[in-house]
């Protein structure tokens, strides 16, 4: 069977040179491979729509058999050797850039001063095809690429980490799916019989089978260079999809490590918000500065690790007896910044009171030795509505509550 033997040449060109660009990856860079898949895909989407060749189990595009077949091993191998967040960017380049493709394309075909060339007839119903297609296949490559990579990990797991036989079995699922998906549209819009259906779906089963042998061996050959292997499925999944990443970054780039209480940075972004809103904003705001009492005896007779658990406590005791409206921030290293929103002084002064109690009981170190803090308070009806000004204010109360012997709260002083 000669078409046989051509479509395994094909595929086994497609492997072997894109495998020696991924095997090149360490010493060119990763993009050498990518970018030589990307234009993969253009042939592919061409030839799957128009080209068939005929086979005693149907019909079958070399385009579909070879090329998508082998690009989703691609992915696949992609993530094996490196990981979810190197292969989740050409996932989604491949996404992007097709959805750019057919923008530009539709706006193409805008133009109506087209000048026919001699010979050429622009093809523009073709385009509108491959329009569609495209647009499909692309949501389903999408889908594809993330269900292979999740069921190769299942199933490694299963099969105690065979390659051969987890590859194969998540390719074959999901290229039989990907075949029942694609086929429906790819039969309405270019009238494609149905015979190309099953012989669609045998042909990928056989690349299943060739691509995941050649896999296997490229993995062997390319012997494992410390892959930590067995990733909980939910992180892959998370990493694949970049889903949450900018919110763990933005949570993470916010909170104070050792306390997890909101950091400086945080503190400092308060302050640009509170600025950019002062002119609309009139109601009261109250900040209190506290400080631990005699800090640096605790880490001198207790230990710097002695003196980071009190840091911690202090930390997890201001957000038990804060408002939920209120903000806590670790300011600097013993010292933190408590925001009362839409609060005046008077009952800024009693939920500081409130904390200052609240740690002389709860709080202590190793040891069972107490711990104090000292709380310096202003609010914005006083004036000094912006947030610097205040802490300002607070700042020297809170040493005047040093001076006055400690553990106490300092706030502005009764009107005369
Ligand atoms: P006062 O009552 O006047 O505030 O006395 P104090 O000893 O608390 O004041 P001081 O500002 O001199 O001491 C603060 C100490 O906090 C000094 C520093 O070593 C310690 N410190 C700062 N950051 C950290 C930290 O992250 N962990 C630990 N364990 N100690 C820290
Ligand atoms: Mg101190
Ligand atoms: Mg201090």
């Amino acid at each position: 069977m000669p078409g046989l033997v051509l479509l395994t040449i094909q595929a086994v060109i497609y492997f072997g040179v894109m495998a020696a660009l991924l095997r090149a990856r360490k010493t060119y860079g990763v993009g050498l491979f990518v970018c030589a898949l990307g234009v993969m895909h253009f042939l592919e989407t061409y030839l799957a729509a128009v080209f068939f060749i005929e086979l005693p189990f149907g019909l079958l595009s070399p385009g579909s058999t070879v090329l998508f077949s082998g690009k989703l091993i691609m992915f696949l191998m992609l993530y094996i050797r490196e990981d979810a967040e190197v292969v989740r960017q050409p996932i989604y380049g491949l996404l992007i850039g097709n959805l750019l493709l057919v923008v530009l394309a539709l706006v193409l075909r805008l133009h109506t001063d087209v000048v026919q060339m001699p010979g050429y007839a622009p093809d523009l119903k073709f385009l509108d095809q491959i329009g569609v297609l495209m647009v499909w296949g692309t949501l389903l490559l999408f889908v594809d690429c993330i269900m292979l990579i999740l069921l190769y990990e299942k199933l490694s797991s299963l099969f105690r980490r065979n390659a051969l036989a987890s590859a194969f079995v998540g390719s074959a699922a999901v290229l039989t799916f990907d075949q029942l998906a694609f086929f429906p549209v790819l039969h309405w819009v270019t009238g494609t019989p149905f015979s190309a259906l099953t012989g669609g779906w045998v042909a990928k089963m056989g690349a299943a089978a060739l691509y995941s042998l050649m896999l296997a061996a490229y993995l062997r050959f390319e012997a494992a260079d410390g892959r930590k292997g067995g990733r909980p499925i939910g992180d892959v999944f998370q990493a694949l999809t970049y889903r949450g990443r900018y919110e763990e970054l933005l949570r993470r780039s916010l909170i104070d490590e050792l306390t997890g209480v909101r950091n400086r940075a945080a503190f400092e972004q308060a302050c640009r918000d509170r600025l950019e809103r002062t002119s609309v904003d009139a109601r009261p705001l109250t900040v209190a500065m506290a400080d631990i009492d005699r800090f640096k005896e605790i880490n001198d007779e207790l230990g710097h690790a002695a003196g980071d658990a009190v840091l911690r406590a202090v930390g997890r005791t201001l957000e038990a007896h804060v408002r939920d409206d209120d903000l806590v921030f670790r300011y600097g290293g013993e010292e933190f910044v408590i925001l009362f929103r839409d609060l005046a002084h008077r009952g800024g002064m009693e939920i500081a009171e409130r904390l200052r109690v609240a740690i002389a009981q709860e709080v202590e170190a190793a040891g069972g030795r107490r711990v104090t803090v000292s709380l310096g308070v202003a609010s914005s009806e006083f004036g000094a509505g912006d947030l610097r000004g205040l802490l300002a204010k607070a700042d020297k109360r809170l040493y005047e509550a040093k001076r006055l012997g400690r553990d106490r709260v300092v706030g502005e002083a009764a009107p005369a």
